[in-house]
């Protein structure tokens, strides 16, 4: 196995207006890891999910999977090199199945659609949704529901890198407590590189075997969860925002 990290990402700038939402970013994801990042609110986390993914091309700096420059590919195309994510805003389907939605994941890799369907049963009860629900249309599930469903489209594409970005948010502490042992999961069981956004901090210390801190659009620190949590730079980000 090669020492390349999965994702490389090299002094990212994105502007909107006069809002500088990347200042300079520049990160690693390694191979088998789970990177949190976190950061307060409009720290610029979905916007580097963003440029990484190509729904935004950045203004300047470079994006590197597995040593492949892909900065300002299409999504499509990222996509189809091994990057997944997944929604912070949850896009609920309202005809789809649950089955069906996270079919079109697996469709992205294979034509299929019996190959499809098998992943999808396979993603779904690895991931514990309930069986009984597969066929049941969006419009009848609840909000972790559809974000586990999110998540099990995205692991459906058996990516190599999948970027999370604030999958707890809005969830109850038990929710939040199944989420930890579902995305450990996606990580160990099937090995997928995660990189988890989140601004809650104690979901992110629990999960993360490496943090990296944004904070109006630069990176402020970078190490293990517990040192990250008491750099006093962060504790500072992080006060008067929302509550960690
Ligand atoms: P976070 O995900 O950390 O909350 P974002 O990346 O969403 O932060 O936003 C970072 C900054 O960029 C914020 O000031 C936000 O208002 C701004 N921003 C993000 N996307 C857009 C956009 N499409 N148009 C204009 N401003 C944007
Ligand atoms: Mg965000």
């Amino acid at each position: 196995m090669s020492s390349e990290p999965i994702l490389r990402v090299e002094g990212l700038v994105k502007r909107f207006g006069g809002v500088v939402a990347l200042n300079g970013v520049s990160l690693e994801v390694r191979r088998g890891e789970i990177l949190g990042i976190i950061g307060p609110n409009g720290s610029g986390k979905t916007t580097l999910v963003n440029c990484v993914t190509g729904i935004y091309r950045p203004d300047f700096g470079r994006v590197y999977l597995l040593g492949e420059d892909i900065t300002g590919e299409p999504p499509h195309l990222v996509a189809s090199k091994g990057v997944a994510r997944t929604w912070q805003k949850v896009r609920p389907f309202a005809k789809m199945t649950v089955l069906e939605a996270v079919m079109a994941g697996a469709l992205l890799r294979t034509g299929d659609v019996e190959e499809a369907r098998r992943e999808a049963v396979n993603v779904l009860t690895m991931i514990g949704f309930p069986r009984e629900k597969f066929d049941s249309p969006g419009r009848s599930i609840s909000l972790v529901e559809h974000k586990l469903v999110d998540l099990a489209r995205a692991v459906a594409t058996r990516p190599k890198l999948l970027l999370v970005d604030e999958i707890v948010a809005g969830l109850r502490p038990h929710e939040v407590e199944a989420m930890v042992g579902v995305i450990r999961r996606v990580n160990k069981e099937l090995g997928v590189t995660l990189g988890v956004i989140e601004h809650v901090m104690r979901f992110i210390v629990s999960i993360s075997d490496r943090v990296v801190v944004l904070h109006e659009g630069r990176l402020i620190a970078e190490g293990p969860p517990s040192e990250v949590v008491q750099n006093p730079l962060v504790v500072e980000a992080y006060l008067g925002t929302r509550p960690m």
